[in-house]
């Protein structure tokens, strides 16, 4: 069963002024969607061609060698899109504010407080040299770590592939693409403007799910 590009949940300019609708025309329309045919292209006929693009980013290593890295970041690059799209909303419906419950108390424990949690996530995303993710996971033991991963990579392919690991609760693209229109060479500014975008209460779901 070939993967497919859902449409989002929201309109293109939804979540202007952060992001703006032709970067997410092109980001979704384009950059996602190639992901999508590319992952269908690579998985074609190997034995995780039925699988769920979760199953395949944790399987990576158990592809023939010649597949092994058109899946990794075609198939990583859909995981990590559809996570993208889901975590955020419309600023002021949905998108925006700060965490509650569970996931609050969880953040406070792990980094001091909201803000303290921020500044570690940003500086994640900005210390990321080239393209890539910044990610806040949960941890075997239920406790949120932060972690950056280089291209597609996820840390759902384990720490020896991605250099982390854990279950990603909340993803930030740090490609050029995902900014560069809008905020051209100035990444930290994007990141600070993302706040204003990201769906707690889809992050809130994803870290319930991940501890249950
Ligand atoms: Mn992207």
């Amino acid at each position: 069963m070939a993967f497919t590009l859902a449409p989002l949940l929201y309109a293109h300019d939804a979540l202007e002024p952060v992001i703006d609708a032709t970067t997410m025309q092109i980001h979704h329309g384009k950059h996602h969607q190639a992901y999508v045919d590319n992952a269908n292209k690579a998985l074609a006929g190997t034995a995780l061609e039925n699988a769920s693009p979760e199953e395949v980013i944790k399987a990576i290593a158990s592809l023939p060698a010649e597949k092994q890295g058109p899946v990794r970041n075609n198939a990583g690059g859909h995981v990590n899109h559809t996570m993208f799209w889901s975590i955020m909303a419309k600023p002021g419906q949905g998108g925006g504010g700060a965490p509650s419950g569970d996931l609050a108390a969880a953040i406070t424990k792990a980094f001091g407080s909201f803000d303290g949690f921020k500044e570690k996530f940003a500086a994640a995303g900005v210390g990321r040299f080239g393209s890539g993710w910044a990610w806040l996971c949960v941890m075997p033991d239920k406790s949120l770590a932060i972690c950056s991963t280089p291209n597609q990579d996820n840390p759902l392919m384990g720490r020896a592939l991605a250099g982390c690991d854990g279950t990603p609760i909340l993803g930030l693209d740090v490609w050029e693409h995902a900014y560069y229109l809008k905020y051209q060479n100035k990444r930290a500014d994007y990141i600070g403007a993302w706040w204003g975008v990201v769906n707690w209460g889809a992050v809130a779901s994803n870290f319930a799910m991940a501890t249950k």
